[in-house]
């Protein structure tokens, strides 16, 4: 195994310097290691000048350079191209090697080969390790060798490589500390301001997520108190069932292995059992849709199940204007609107209303589901490309694994299923707030009288449905046909 000098670990969605995988190998393998992170202009310059998700990262980093301070280094922080900053930090440093941490996107994929293409050129090293997932590319197959297109098998797999070193090797921490390699100081220069960078501040500061590693920390903690009841109510929107970590697993401010261990503890000590092992089986639908985007990198902008693509999708001005009402949220059902308010004003949707927003998007208004999964890849805080995506295809039927596609939700039913007391809705509908719990689902179909007493007037308080459910059902099973045609 080579030694290094000096070298360079570079974060990129990994903002944490506790069990991480590249900072490790740097750490065990070299004399002197020296941190840096990027914000890529590529990225950043067509981004809003408010994104919540900058804000996030750069907060992120800021904590970050706090304890890798702490631990007697620092995070150089550059604004740029990466394919460029990099050789070109190396060579000023010194550094003999590039170390980092897999990224699966298909972007990031290319700039890794040409950031490492360059590095070669200078003769340096390049070296990146798994840290994002448990479980990568072809470590889980099938008996055949060929990647899993069903999740059902796939977790199966998945829990028997865990479990096959015997010591849940796969999801043990990458330790940072007592080992050989000191962090070296960066040179003078400071961390660039949020407005440096041409960035203003959002709301994220007033929402119940945090940034870093102490506000994951501090989401995990109020968690493992609700592990145990997480089957129970992951799907009630108005209950605080799940985790709300996914933007920390995107930005790496949390280890998936850690989460991982957390479940697999529950599990074992028999408290919150079924929580865990439900917890997990969401860890391990992140890694399916990883392994997915992985093998098949074309379901970017093609459906999985290349006979979806046949489909045609309402487009023009009507089909604009009715994809600007559920934007907003005023298609005139409820739950669709108060899921998509919530969208708007957090970057945070519940998990049972992504499913059924994207539904009611692609089934009731008939619009293709690129177009709603580019609305969420703008406004998600947890916006990742392979588990947006998988969502997007499971909704409209044609991902791997995906719902049939004459299973349509009912948006109604949904919402008085799901929150049947309607405290979410009231939450981001207060003009609602006053229906009784009864006609809340539907208020066109409310009496005059309920209404009255409510004080509204439907199409100046609140919208008429925008489609009727009942006629864009069966719309959608004959526009479905062209794939029952070629099957
Ligand atoms: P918890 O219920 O606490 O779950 C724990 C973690 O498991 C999550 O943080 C997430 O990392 C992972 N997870 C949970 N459900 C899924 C899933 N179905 N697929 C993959 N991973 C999952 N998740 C994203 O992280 N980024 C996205 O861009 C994204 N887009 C989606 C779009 C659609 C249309 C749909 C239906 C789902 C999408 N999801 C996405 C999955 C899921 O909705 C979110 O991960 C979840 O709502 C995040 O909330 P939580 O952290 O409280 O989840």
């Amino acid at each position: 195994m080579d030694r290094f000098g000096k070298s360079l670990v570079w974060f990129r969605r990994d903002l944490r310097d506790v069990d991480h995988a590249a900072l490790h190998h740097a750490l065990a393998r070299s004399g002197e290691v020296c941190c840096v992170f990027i914000f890529d202009k590529l990225i950043l310059d067509p981004l809003p000048r408010d994104d919540r998700r900058v804000e996030f990262i750069h907060d992120s980093a800021a904590e970050l350079d706090a304890a890798l301070r702490a631990a007697g280094g620092g995070l150089i922080v550059l604004h740029g191209d990466p394919v460029e900053e990099i050789p070109a930090l190396a060579a000023r440093l010194g550094a003999e090697a590039v170390l980092a941490n897999h990224d699966y996107e298909p972007y990031a994929v290319q700039r890794d080969v040409r950031v490492a293409a360059a590095l070669e050129r200078d003769g340096r090293a390049w070296l990146s390790f798994k840290d994002q997932v448990i479980f990568e590319k072809n470590e889980v197959m099938t008996r055949g060798g060929t990647p899993f297109s069903v999740f059902t098998p796939y977790k199966k797999a998945w829990l028997a490589a865990l479990h096959a070193g015997g010591d849940d090797d796969s999801v043990q921490p990458w330790v940072t500390s007592g080992l050989p390699g000191r962090l070296a100081p960066p040179p003078a220069g400071d961390m660039p301001s949020l407005e440096a960078l041409g960035f203003s501040r959002t709301n994220l500061a007033s929402l119940p997520l945090g940034t870093g590693m102490s506000g994951g920390a501090r989401l995990l903690e109020r968690f493992v108190e609700r592990l145990g009841d997480y089957q129970r109510l992951r799907d009630y929107p108005a209950a605080s069932g799940t985790s709300l970590l996914s933007v920390h697993l995107r930005f790496g401010t949390v280890s998936v292995r850690s989460l991982a261990r957390l479940a697999l503890q529950a599990m074992r000590s028999g408290q919150g059992a079924d929580g865990g092992a439900t917890w997990l089986s969401e860890l391990i639908w992140r890694d399916f849709y990883f392994m997915i985007l992985h093998w098949h990198p074309r379901v970017v902008s093609e459906a999985f199940r290349p006979e979806y693509d046949r489909i045609e999708w309402e487009t023009g001005e009507q089909a604009d204007r009715l994809f600007a009402a559920w934007c907003e949220g005023r298609t005139g059902y409820p739950l669709v609107d108060a899921a998509m308010l919530q969208l708007r004003r957090t970057g945070f949707m519940h998990n049972r209303l992504r499913m059924v927003t994207a539904s009611f998007l692609v089934k009731d208004l008939g619009i293709d589901w690129r177009r709603g999964e580019r609305y969420f890849a703008q406004q998600l805080n947890d916006f990742d490309l392979s588990a947006n995506n998988g969502g997007w295809q499971w909704a409209a039927s044609s991902g791997c694994d995906a719902q049939p596609y004459f299973r349509i939700f009912n948006p109604v039913t949904q919402s008085e299923r799901f929150d049947p007391q309607g405290g979410f809705i009231r939450h981001f509908l207060p003009q609602l707030g006053r229906l009784s719990d009864k006609h809340l689902h539907a208020p066109w179909l409310a009496p005059r009288s309920a209404l009255d007493a409510a004080g509204i007037v439907i199409g100046r308080d609140y919208p008429a449905p925008v489609v009727d459910h009942d006629e864009a059902r069966r719309r959608t099973l004959a526009r479905y046909a062209v794939v029952r045609k070629s099957g």
